[in-house]
């Protein structure tokens, strides 16, 4: 799984079942502070339940806690690119 950040507040995340396919994952939404994504587990299990209301078991995808893990580490690292730098900011003030 390479995961790319991409526009501001999202990244691209290499799929690792499916060869050439990548999702789009999006951690810059305010109405979604745990994150979203563009895979099937996202859009058909997770997203449906978020959408009626509902507190989904999982709120994140395999993609989303590999995204999130890795703003943590570039966090803690300091290694970052503006758009996590601002990410960082959105977190610590939650
Ligand atoms: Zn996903």
């Amino acid at each position: 799984m390479t995961i790319t950040p991409h526009d501001p507040g999202t990244y691209l995340v290499t799929s690792e079942t499916v060869d050439g396919d990548s999702y789009m994952v999006d951690m810059g939404d305010p109405e979604r502070p745990d994150g979203a994504c563009s895979c099937t587990d996202y859009t058909m299990r997770i997203e449906p339940l978020i959408a009626r209301g509902q507190v989904p078991v999982r709120t994140r995808c395999k993609h989303l806690r590999a995204v999130a893990k890795w703003i943590e580490l570039a966090c803690q690292r300091k290694k970052i690119v503006d758009t996590v730098t601002s990410f960082c900011h959105v977190q610590r003030v939650r």
